[in-house]
């Protein structure tokens, strides 16, 4: 983009920028800066305290100034005088290793010397609840199967139809609403780009998502497991590599299931970096209610319990839906878009410079057979801090995502464990009081 921002603003009526950058546990941070000032913003960054938000900065540390990507510019279609832009930290005259666009950005490269770019798209299932978050918004929505309710989605048409309005207007090319497999839940599906490019709109379609949601009277949050019994809310990504001549290196006539063998070797790395990647994919103490869940009211969790793939099935992490693809069903709402992307990246280049094999997929029902004792060391893990101690110790992922971002994730998310384990729940009151 050659013009200057300042003079995109007077051409398009926006008068305030918002300078965002998205921390290590996905929260977006912004500075909002009037058009006037944008121009030197632009060049400079946006300053920041960095321990105040969630990196590994302490105090007495340099501002980080946040530069905008000045390429990925999107004015909100909900308040037209507002432009967001997405951000990389900078500290000290040189990018934060730890900041998950960096970090995303250095895989990115990292294909790039293979030759290879990413394309990704994402599912990311969110529920519609009341103001104070307590309850689902529509009381009528209470079917035992209500996955594709043609009446409860048209009763929340005001919200869905606004956000999709707003994907339409900025070219994401939108191309399907549903109501979800939870009472209250709903999907929205665009379509796949660069990797960065779906990161930058994952971390904008939450933000907007929950914006909409909030003009209706509403609350709108991905969170991944918000009602024991209900199927939680999953983050599914859609994955391919193209080679530099933009062919999709994952396509193979040949192969079998139409995949080439650099896909399958993508595979294995997944799948053989699936415990440490899960510290990424499922970031969050409430993470872990939701993989490995019992089945819920509606007949299935849809989401895995196990490592492994298969052809077009939906009860396993990784799903071939079509020649074209890989469908990682691990993620869920609360994972970092960048670091997702990161991750995934980060775990099938590793299988495919080791050259790795999957085995053989498996076309069973892994809801049926995850508990078989035959794949108990298939099992994902059971809660943040075993995920996080396999990420700590994950050979492979240290050296591809880098030390510095390996070292500062686990190190934040440890603490926000120590601060979950000082919790007392009703459930220790009512298993232990009488020991
Ligand atoms: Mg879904």
């Amino acid at each position: 983009m050659s013009q200057p921002l300042s003079a995109i603003a007077k051409d398009t009526g926006i008068q305030y920028f918002l300078v965002s950058f998205t921390d290590l546990f996905g929260v977006q941070r912004s500075k909002l800066v009037p058009a006037q000032a944008i121009d030197a913003m632009a060049e400079s960054g946006a300053g920041f305290a960095g321990f105040a938000a969630w990196l590994d900065l302490g105090p007495a540390d340099a501002d980080m100034f946040a530069v905008p990507d000045t390429q990925q510019l999107i004015q909100l279609p909900w308040k037209p005088e507002v432009g967001w832009l997405p951000a990389d930290p900078v500290i000290n005259g040189a990018p934060l290793a730890h900041a998950p666009r960096n970090v995303l950005k250095a895989q990115m490269a990292r294909a790039a010397e293979a030759g290879y770019v990413l394309k990704t798209g994402v599912e990311c299932e969110f529920m519609l609840l009341s103001p104070e978050g307590d309850a689902l918004s529509d009381p009528h929505d209470g079917q035992s199967k209500p996955c594709y309710d043609q009446q409860a989605l048209l009763r929340r048409y005001d919200v869905i139809a606004e956000i999709c309005d707003a994907m339409l207007t900025l070219g994401w090319e939108p191309y399907q609403n549903d109501h979800e497999d939870a009472n209250g839940q709903f999907e929205m599906n665009w379509g796949y780009a660069d990797a960065l490019i779906t990161a930058d709109r994952h971390a904008f379609f939450k933000f907007m998502v929950k914006a909409i949601a909030e003009k209706h009277g509403m609350r709108a949050t991905f969170m991944p497991k918000l009602f024991a019994e209900l199927t939680g809310n999953g983050c599914h990504m859609h994955a391919s590599l193209w080679d530099e001549d933009g062919n999709n290196a994952f396509h193979d006539n040949t192969g079998e299931l139409g995949l080439s063998q650099t896909a399958y070797h993508f595979i294995a790395g997944l799948l053989d970096n699936a415990k440490a990647l899960t510290a990424l994919t499922n970031p969050t103490v409430n993470s872990y209610k939701r993989i490995n869940a019992p089945t819920t009211l509606s007949g299935a969790t849809w989401s895995p319990n196990t490592i492994s793939y298969t052809g077009n099935n939906r009860t396993h992490m990784i799903r071939i839906p079509d020649d074209d693809r890989i469908e990682l069903r691990l993620a869920d709402g609360s994972t970092n878009p960048y670091l997702l992307a990161a991750g995934v990246l980060a775990a099938g280049l590793d299988g495919m410079e080791r050259k790795a094999d999957p085995g053989q997929r498996l076309d069973i029902d892994m809801y049926e057979a995850g508990n078989d004792p035959a794949y108990a060391d298939r099992k994902l893990p059971l809660n943040l801090i075993d995920a996080l101690r396999e990420l700590e110790g994950s050979h492979a992922l240290r050296s591809g995502l880098g030390t510095d971002f390996v070292s500062a994730y686990v190190k934040l998310r440890i603490a926000e464990w120590q601060d979950y384990s000082r919790h007392l729940t009703q459930w220790e009151r009512d298993t232990t009081l009488d020991c």
